[in-house]
């Protein structure tokens, strides 16, 4: 991403934030119109670089327990709402992914806080919805209902893989109600 591009994909974002009706969750198409494909190639290529070297797969300190989503489970062994993460879960790369260069690590993070506080300067509210996870705060209802199901894994009275599938049910139910 040149300077100039980063420009023109930030003000983008902050064009469209406004019509994302349906965050914090969000589809690989919304992340598209989002953010622009120049930003999706550069995921695209931290994605083919993690898993050529199995750096999520044989994490331990997943920044996903990090930072407390309430859907982290190491019995799930993936996100239970992978299709739908947030877009901090798709923009956040960790040193692991920078062995020599952190290029692409600064210009994701320059797109993602100049987008949100271009957003904010225009006193758009949706920016709060990029501090997400933890997802109680901005998905209350649907962190409810699916606490008893996580919980039921815990219990081991429902299998990881029926437990998925219900958080992803969930999951798109409250991005229906959001119109
Ligand atoms: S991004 Fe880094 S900390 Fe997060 S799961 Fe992958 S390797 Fe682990
Ligand atoms: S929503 Fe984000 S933080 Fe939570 S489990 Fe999925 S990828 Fe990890």
């Amino acid at each position: 991403m040149s300077s100039m591009d980063k420009k023109m994909i930030v003000r983008q974002f902050a064009d469209l934030l406004p019509t994302m009706k349906r965050l914090p969750f969000i589809t690989d198409d919304e992340m598209l119109e989002l953010y622009g494909a120049e930003v999706l190639e550069t995921v695209a290529k931290l994605d083919k670089f993690g898993r050529e070297q199995e750096l999520c797969e044989n994490c331990r300190d997943r920044c996903c327990a990090l930072v407390k989503c309430e859907l982290y489970l190491l019995e799930f062994g993936q996100c239970p709402v992978f299709e739908l993460r947030p877009p901090i879960c798709r923009l956040h790369y960790c040193h692991k992914f920078f062995p020599q260069d952190d290029t692409d690590l600064k210009e994701l993070s320059d797109v993602f806080f100049d987008g949100l506080l271009l957003s904010q300067s225009r006193g758009d509210q949706r920016v709060d919805l990029f501090d997400s996870p933890p997802l109680a705060r901005c998905a209350p209802g649907f962190i409810q209902s699916v606490m008893p199901v996580i919980e039921a894994v815990k219990e081991k009275q429902v299998t990881p893989g029926e437990a998925i599938e219900k958080i992803r049910q969930q999951a798109e139910k409250f991005r229906m109600l959001q119109l």
